[in-house]
């Protein structure tokens, strides 16, 4: 198909050129004397993109999924409890990925559609009285349901039970792209994955570890090898890994830390949340609803939206890949075909994401739905123009073809003076 393949799930996501190009070089060696340049660096300005400067950082050739499992098998023992609400499809898998490491879940089942219930985590571990939950379980945003989660509250919520559980946070679809900040909200365990908001393919998962956690390695008893923390510091702590790292995202990780902070972590968040601000305003504008059920929970990387009965959100999905090239997210788990879900995090912009728009609509009409043609772009169109930062003044026009023919030391053309006069 002639074109680029527009890619909106919310994972993988696009991978910038300058990222593609950084991985695109020859293997090395991961024992040589150079190494140890690129992997501390690595080490050290990851923990800014999970703000922290007192946690410990850990990147594994895995997926965030590996990361979930890292982050338990490190701090606790079978048996341990841990509680974990669970809203969607991903705090579901995290659950389960728990269970069978044989530890004791209390699951607290939330509507797929709402987040963390703070208050009833708060009277749950104010009632544990003897400290037997050992880990709270959360999921930062469930790209499953397009709900974030407030984690500063769940930390306050343990606070206020005076409970020393560990918190522990998937910011698998959150680190990168929403406001994540483990120091400040004291969060001990935080996970992620390469091929989300750090743009690049699949294949690392990246933990945070607090001071508390690692120090929860002592007593924890949960068979591991390959995820092994301590193994991992030993070799980190001279600048190379246990086992052999894979190289292109080691340098494709530099490309993204780089990208990412020339950008400036605030300006990559508000983003974010401009571009997703722009497909509600679609959304309202067909006339359908989020599977986000309050504003307070409106994810910025994923929206999850609901078709009307009838509609079998799949077929939307279909024709969009097959007649448009359009990837969009499916509904997961219990979800399959009630909704489908734009994943609008990483490297995009407003124009990536009006085609996107513009794709999904033209799909919901090829399956029957009403939507009035253009309505959901016309919507994000106007949302991205009435929210621009306004344009700084222009600084020089270019050379005019007549001005480039003059020699050198003449007189400027008449286009290059108006432009000096406006500056
Ligand atoms: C993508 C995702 C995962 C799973 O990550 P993998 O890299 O596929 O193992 C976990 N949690 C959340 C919230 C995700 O979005």
């Amino acid at each position: 198909m002639a074109g680029r393949n527009f890619l909106f799930v919310p994972g993988p996501t696009n991978v910038p050129d300058r990222i593609l190009r950084a991985m695109d070089r020859a293997m090395e060696d991961h024992r040589s004397s150079a190494f140890p340049a690129l992997a501390t660096a690595l080490l050290r300005d990851l923990k800014q993109v999970f703000k922290t400067t007192t946690g410990q950082a850990f990147i594994f050739p895995a997926t965030g999924t590996g990361g979930w499992e890292a982050a338990l098998v490190n701090t606790l023992s079978p048996g341990d409890r841990v509680l974990a609400p669970r809203y969607g499809q991903f705090s579901h898998l995290w659950i389960d990925l728990a269970q069978r490491h044989g530890l004791r879940v209390d699951i607290i089942d939330v509507e797929w559609g709402e987040g963390a219930p703070v208050e009833r985590i708060e009277e749950i571990l104010t009632a544990d009285t003897t400290h037997e939950v050992k880990g709270v379980l959360i999921v930062h945003n469930e790209t499953a349901t397009g709900v974030t989660s407030d984690i500063a509250a769940v930390r306050r919520a343990l606070d206020g039970a005076r409970h020393p559980a560990l918190l522990y946070v998937d910011g698998v679809s959150s680190i990168a792209a929403i406001d994540f900040q483990m120091d400040e909200w004291q969060v001990d365990l935080a996970v992620t994955g390469s091929q989300k908001g750090l743009m690049l393919p699949a294949g690392l998962g990246l933990v945070c570890a607090s001071p508390k956690a690692l120090a929860a390695r002592e007593h924890a008893k949960c068979p591991r090898v390959f995820f092994d923390f301590g193994d991992m510091i030993k070799a980190n702590a001279t600048g190379y890994f246990p086992y052999t790292p894979s190289i292109p995202l080691l340098y494709g990780l530099r490309e993204s830390l780089a990208m990412l902070f020339e950008e400036g972590l605030d300006q990559v968040f508000a983003r974010h949340h401009r571009l997703a601000d722009g497909v509600r305003a679609a959304v309202r504008a067909w006339g359908l609803k989020l599977c986000a059920r309050a504003p307070k929970w409106h994810s910025d990387t994923v929206s999850a939206i609901l078709v009307p009965e009838g509609c079998n959100a799949a077929d939307v999905i279909d024709v969009a890949f097959r007649r448009y090239n359009l990837a969009l997210g499916a509904g997961l788990g219990r979800l399959a075909g009630k909704l489908y879900r734009i994943g609008h995090l990483g490297d995009l912009n407003e124009l990536m994401l009006l085609g996107a728009i513009a794709g999904a609509e033209m799909a919901m009409r090829d399956v029957g739905l009403k939507i009035t043609p253009g309505a959901g772009v016309a919507a994000a169109a106007e949302h991205y123009r009435s929210s621009a930062t306004p344009l700084p003044p222009r600084a020089a026009a270019a050379p005019t073809p007549d001005a480039a023919q003059q020699p050198a030391g003449s007189k400027p053309g008449p286009q290059a003076a108006r432009a000096a006069v406006r500056a």
